[in-house]
């Protein structure tokens, strides 16, 4: 009975990815979105627009609700296979891929933490049905980085609930379907005792404050708004804030941004490669002294890439306990900061390999979008906040005695 019952829900399961899936595998509708994110990509970047035709095959593939459990009519997708769409978006389009790393950090959050929760069910079935795109909201006022703080408190009038915030940065704001944002849990809480909570797009006004022409990373239309919200009490996550940073939202968010990143940085070296190889067939198959370059850019890829995929596989390993405790939460506050610095590191490699030519924003060896991008990654949270938080932890936790271990 029992084995019945457990092959029943295989096939249930098989057939919810079948028909999310349209039959296709995912390798395979990752790279038609790539495709089109790549084609846009220089557009998206210079009129600073939202990558609607890439966001818009995302949708056609379902790739927004792919980590949908499958009993709820998504893919039940693994982080694993979340962080390789958005390594092979970022070889096509940045901006693409760090929106859709947002959106799947807030996804991690609702899949993981709100499954018990009847409207988070029903959440969840939409996204799967209507591919939803969710946003993010933690940064508020001068706050900055300061993700573990919320000014803001949430309203109780009965069931009902209201948010009136200074959404300083909300990306993709305007497109976005859902924000999913954190919130003082009342007027009298401390400003650490957060709540997470989604608005529906028919649940709040965005009001324009700050727009967003910046350096780079220019189609996740960053701006800045005063998000004022109101919703049922069940919108507010069972699980409080604290929890669900320290086990899904930041080590989330570190695993698909750097993903993401190193998506950059492997689009800027096989810049550097293409550009070293033209050389040396000019040349008659001698390397240019540039080639040493390459190298570099290559050794940073390759530590960045390694990087990701240990930190990849503890997250996978580790339990609810283990997601907790210091050494871990360590360990994925350093995969940002160090998957930031090597992915700096390997585009401005790729950027000197190709010297005049890279420094160009025109012409086929053109480096410009990919640095200005990647020049995003260490203030992204800024690194020296990261580095200053965790400082205490560094005293606290000894160095392990074996290498293999
Ligand atoms: C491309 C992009 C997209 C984003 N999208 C969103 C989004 O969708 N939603 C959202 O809420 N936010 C978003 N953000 C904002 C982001 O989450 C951070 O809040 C923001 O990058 C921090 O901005 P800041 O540099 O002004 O602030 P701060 O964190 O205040 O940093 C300012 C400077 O102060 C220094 N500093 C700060 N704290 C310390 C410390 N403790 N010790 C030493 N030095 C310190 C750092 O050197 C830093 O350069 C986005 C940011 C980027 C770049």
């Amino acid at each position: 009975m029992q084995a019945a019952r457990s092959a029943a829900r295989g096939i249930l399961a098989a057939a919810n990815n079948m028909r999310a899936a349209g039959a296709a595998p995912l390798t395979a509708r990752v790279k038609k979105v790539a495709a089109v994110a790549a084609q846009h990509a220089p557009a998206v970047d210079r009129d600073s627009r939202f990558p609607e035709e890439a966001i818009a095959a995302a949708r056609a593939e379902q790739l927004l609700g792919i980590a949908v459990p499958g009993d709820l009519g998504g893919e039940g997708a693994s982080i694993a296979e979340i962080v390789d769409v958005c390594y092979a978006l970022g070889r096509a389009c940045a901006s693409t891929a760090m929106i859709y790393a947002m959106h799947q950090t807030k996804v991690a959050c609702l899949v993981r933490h709100g499954r018990t929760s009847p409207w988070y069910q029903l959440v969840l079935r939409r996204l799967a049905n209507e591919q939803l795109l969710f946003a993010s909201s933690t940064t508020e006022g001068q706050g900055g980085g300061d993700v573990r703080n919320s000014a803001a408190p949430i309203m109780r009038d009965g069931s009902r609930i209201s948010l009136e915030r200074h959404a300083t940065v909300i990306s993709y704001g305007k497109a976005a379907d859902a924000v999913v944002t954190t919130a003082r849990r009342a007027a009298d809480a401390a400003s650490s005792d957060q709540v997470l909570v989604t608005f529906l797009k028919q649940d709040y006004t965005l009001e324009p404050v700050v727009g967003w022409d910046a350096f780079g990373m220019r189609g996740t239309c960053s701006e800045g708004f005063k998000l004022v919200a109101s919703g049922a009490s069940e919108q507010i996550m069972p699980v409080s804030y604290d929890k669900i940073h320290m086990q899904t939202m930041m080590p989330v968010a570190h695993l698909l941004w750097s993903a993401a990143w190193a998506g950059i940085a492997a689009a800027a070296v096989d810049r550097a490669r293409a550009f070293v190889r033209k050389a040396a067939q000019r040349s008659g198959g001698t390397l240019p002294p540039a080639a040493a370059h390459l190298t570099r850019a290559n050794a940073s890829l390759r530590t960045l890439r390694g990087l990701i995929a240990s930190s990849l596989q503890r997250f996978a390993a580790a339990d609810p306990d283990t997601l907790e405790t210091i050494d871990f939460q360590t360990g994925m506050n350093l995969l940002k900061v160090n998957a930031s610095e090597l992915a700096v590191a390997t585009v401005t490699s790729a950027m000197q390999t190709c010297g005049l030519a890279g420094y160009r924003n025109d012409g086929e060896f053109s480096i410009g979008r990919h640095l200005r991008d990647i020049l995003s990654s260490p203030i992204m949270i800024s690194n020296d906040r990261i580095l200053a938080n965790i400082s205490a932890a560094s005293l606290l936790s000894g160095i392990p005695e074996t290498l293999s271990g």
